[in-house]
């Protein structure tokens, strides 16, 4: 299903936003974080770069607008 995926943690370097941009699937750092829980995603938060599952960890707006429950979805 993925081709491209980074299980890597977190890197402030090379962050979410970077890796999904040239097509590589991230873990949703808040699964990761929370629930210990691997769930790919190709959506990254436009605040914290970092990658986040739709729906559940994140807001459905597009791309530019993107944000993770934790930056606030309905800021
Ligand atoms: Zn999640
Ligand atoms: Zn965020």
């Amino acid at each position: 299903m993925w081709e491209n995926a980074d299980y890597g943690p977190f890197d402030e370097e090379n962050d979410d936003k970077k890796k999904i941009d040239v097509g590589i699937a991230v873990p949703c750092r808040l699964c990761e974080n929370a629930f210990r829980r691997l769930r790919l995603t190709m959506r990254y938060c436009m605040e914290c770069k970092r990658g986040f599952c739709e729906g559940e960890h994140g807001n459905f707006a597009p791309k530019t607008r993107a944000r993770c429950v934790q930056c606030g979805p309905h800021a």
